[in-house]
């Protein structure tokens, strides 16, 4: 069976040494309160929660898988009891605003304790994941009545909410969507239609779950400037926050799949089911977009967590297992053989995995931290460049940390040898659960073209250059100090063709439009390799005044980043400097 320790030093070390979260907080709104001591408190009590509750139920939940009977869903066996006890210990509203009944702790708080489960039990947490989502868009437009009404049991975590957008004929665009929303002649309407792959559509933990459905009004417009977004509750709820009888909606089957098997992915079909308008008519996609910001960001931290998981059982399995002998001498010869972390090429692996979980962390709570700060700062110029900067990152956490989840687990079973291709191992598990986080929430794909396309071009670099600028200071600062200067020098000079690689996309695609799509992934993990060398710097430098086992770590690991990992950016500006000739010029029906 797989193990799961919560990382705690890392995981303080990265919020208050790295990120500074203490002076971050004193600057917000509401904020101040979280005190290191507890946020410490926090910490320890969601890794015993994570380590204890939800981490046994990993692997029977990945056997077990859901069950769908008569119409209703059922979860793993252990899975409701760990919801309650999830929900009795408060953690369901740990971030959400006390005026909703929640905690008001800093969202990147509620990061770390979501890597840890995350880490523990993956399929599991995709049940209260999208509570988390529901209470973005309900909490920025929701009305007063739907916040009183479903905001609150959402974030006590009587209900839980789902996200409904995909259907069988659209996924990455929505804008093909038919799900119908016919006014009721009150203010209800009555929604018609099938979405598929609603992840928690139906289960058996809670009372009530709320849909988050996107659908057309009867005379919307075409495309995505048609679609509105409406709550529709399993069991109807009134306005006065009464349920009463089962809503025309269910769950006409949950699908097998390849991984996380312990989330229940449903069809979910309305027929003329009851529901509300939330946000304005037609302006549903932006209304959604509150929630699936959250969600992506939320994907990121799956990603780390499953990385987290699977090299810490890799390199407890190096430690142990005898193979081989060094290559300069018995290690242990004491042994019939060395241990597998003797060897070059497994330390090739460990290195690579520990590289990019530690770099991905820094950058995934700063991305996080930018969600406090682009709510809660004092001034609106503070809160519009945290804005800007978030909007700019996410795309990159997002698909960065998925698709190197998916490299981290795969090295982490190639460690195992033939033992990572057997379940009892546990290691075969997270390569399957990571295989989706690069699909959901929008597809590497998407979130490459959401990059360059809207991130960047359509707003004029403005994220790239608040970035660069802090990445360009950070050099400056730094440039004096012998120990640094190959990796400074590194680091500016990549940022410097970040820059230049964005203004030839940007020239190209004047003569050419598919010169964006064609650059598109290349400039993807160009953006996400600079961005890790960003952090895996920092993370040395925050290192400085800690014990020196800590800080001989965090040496190799930047130094192996920036000798082995950086050099592969190399190989994404020749593929974008390609442009997209070598793409497009074979004519569809010419692929023989
Ligand atoms: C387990 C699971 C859980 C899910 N949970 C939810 C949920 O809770 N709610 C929900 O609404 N949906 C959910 N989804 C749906 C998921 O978000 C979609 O599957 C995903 O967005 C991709 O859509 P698609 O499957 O229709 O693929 P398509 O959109 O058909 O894409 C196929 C391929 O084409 C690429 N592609 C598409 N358009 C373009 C383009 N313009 N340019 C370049 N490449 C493009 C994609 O990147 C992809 O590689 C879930 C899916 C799964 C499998």
């Amino acid at each position: 069976m797989s193990r799961y320790t919560a990382p705690l030093r890392e995981m303080r070390f990265v919020l208050f040494e790295v990120l500074q979260a203490e002076s971050a907080f004193a600057e917000l709104v509401g904020a101040e309160n979280a005190s290191r001591d507890l946020i410490d408190a926090v910490l320890e009590e969601g890794a015993r929660f994570t380590e204890q509750v939800l981490a046994p139920l990993n692997q029977t939940g990945d056997a077990e898988g859901c069950r769908w009977e008569q119409g209703r869903v059922l979860s793993p066996k252990g899975f409701k009891e760990a919801y309650t006890q999830f929900v009795d210990g408060g953690w369901n509203g740990l971030t959400a605003a006390e005026k909703f009944g929640g905690q008001g702790l800093p969202e990147v708080v509620g990061a770390v304790v979501k890597e840890m489960i995350d880490s523990a039990n993956l399929s599991w947490g995709t049940y209260p994941l999208l509570s988390h989502g529901a209470t973005e868009s309900l909490k920025n437009v929701g009305t007063p009545w739907q916040q009183e009404v479903f905001l609150k049991p959402i974030v006590e975590g009587r209900w839980t909410g789902t996200m409904c957008l995909t259907e069988s004929h659209c996924g990455s665009d929505l804008g093909l969507l038919k799900t119908k929303a016919e006014p009721a002649g009150d203010d209800t309407y009555r929604i018609t239609g099938s979405k598929i792959f609603i992840t928690a559509g139906d289960h058996d933990m809670t009372e009530n779950i709320i849909h988050l459905v996107l659908a057309r009004l009867p005379d919307a417009p075409p495309g995505v400037r048609g679609i509105s977004l409406f709550i529709v509750p399993k069991i109807k709820v009134n306005r006065e926050g009464v349920m009463g009888a089962a809503n025309a909606l269910g769950c006409g089957s949950i699908e097998h799949k390849m991984g996380i098997k312990g989330s229940a992915t449903c069809v979910m079909n309305f027929d003329g089911a009851e529901g509300y308008l939330i946000g304005a008519a037609n302006k549903g996609l932006a209304a959604m977009f509150l929630m699936m910001n959250s969600a992506r960001l939320a994907v990121g931290l799956q990603g780390l967590g499953l990385m987290e998981r699977a090299w810490q059982n890799a390199l407890a399995y190096a430690r142990e297992r005898l193979q081989g002998r060094s290559l300069t001498g018995p290690k242990r010869p004491d042994k019939a053989a060395d241990p597998l972390i003797v060897h070059p090429d497994i330390r090739r692996m460990l290195f690579t995995q520990k590289a990019l979980i530690e770099a991905g962390r820094a950058l995934a709570y700063r991305a996080i931290l930018l969600v406090d700060q682009a709510q809660h700062s004092r001034t609106p110029e503070a809160r519009e460049q945290a804005e800007v900067l978030l909007g700019f990152l996410t795309p990159i956490v997002k698909a960065g940390l998925t698709e190197f989840a998916n490299e981290c687990c795969y090295h982490a079973q190639q460690i195992f040898g033939g033992h990572g291709y057997i379940r009892e191992w546990g290691m075969e598990q997270l390569s399957r659960d990571a295989r989706i986080t690069t699909v959901y929430e929008g597809t590497t794909g998407i979130q490459a073209l959401d990059l360059i396309g809207r991130k960047v071009l359509q707003l004029q670099g403005a994220g790239l250059k608040l970035f660069a600028t802090e990445i360009s200071a950070f050099c400056a600062q730094h440039a004096g100090e012998s120990a640094l200067v190959e990796f400074v020098t590194a680091l500016a000079r990549a940022t410097q063709e970040w820059m230049d690689l964005t203004l030839a996309i940007g020239k190209a695609a004047e003569a050419n439009p598919d010169a964006i799509g064609g650059a598109a992934h290349d400039y993807l993990f160009y953006s996400t390799y600079v961005a890790f060398a960003y952090y895996s710097l920092r993370l040395l430098v925050a290192a400085a005044g800690t014990d020196q086992d800590f800080q001989a770590a965090k040496l190799a690991n930047t130094r192996f980043y920036f000798q082995r990992i950086l050099p592969r950016a190399t190989a994404h500006a020749a593929a974008i400097r390609s442009g997209s000739g070598n793409l497009m010029e074979l004519a569809d029906t010419a692929f023989v």
